[in-house]
């Protein structure tokens, strides 16, 4: 899939949509979802033009992914949720559900999550 330059997180990134910032570094950016799940729900997006876990690990370098995925984790320390818990998520694809589409991880936490998926519909 061709990435759009005019998703809402591509959006976000340029400063065009305001945001609730978590976290930032040179990988990525890190802001609260605007329909929470959970009491905490933050989206960690990388600072490139990828749509999905796939376009990421073929086209960025290895100390890109790196550096994204240590982003992930120093969010979930910012947020303060080390000790009691946290899930991160990411969607790919239309039987994932994913609606925006450029690449990001949710990361859950604030209370017992349950199990990880609901019962097979
Ligand atoms: P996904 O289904 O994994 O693509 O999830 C996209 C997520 O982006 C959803 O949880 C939305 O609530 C969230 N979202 C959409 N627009 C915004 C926005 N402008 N600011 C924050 N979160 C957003």
């Amino acid at each position: 899939m061709v990435y759009d330059d005019n998703n809402i997180f591509a959006r976000i990134l340029r400063g065009e949509i305001p945001c609730k910032k978590a976290y930032e570094d040179d990988f990525a950016l890190a802001f609260h979802d605007i329909r929470p799940a959970a009491p905490v729900h933050v989206l960690v997006i990388p600072k490139g033009p990828y749509v999905s876990l796939e376009d990421l690990c073929a086209n960025a370098s290895p100390a890109f992914v790196g550096g994204f995925f240590k982003a992930v984790a120093a969010t979930a320390r910012q947020l303060g949720v080390l000790e009691s818990g946290y899930r991160i998520l990411a969607n790919n694809g239309a039987d994932a559900h994913q609606e925006v589409m450029h690449f990001h991880v949710h990361i859950f936490a604030g209370r017992p999550l349950g199990p990880m998926l609901k019962s097979p519909g």
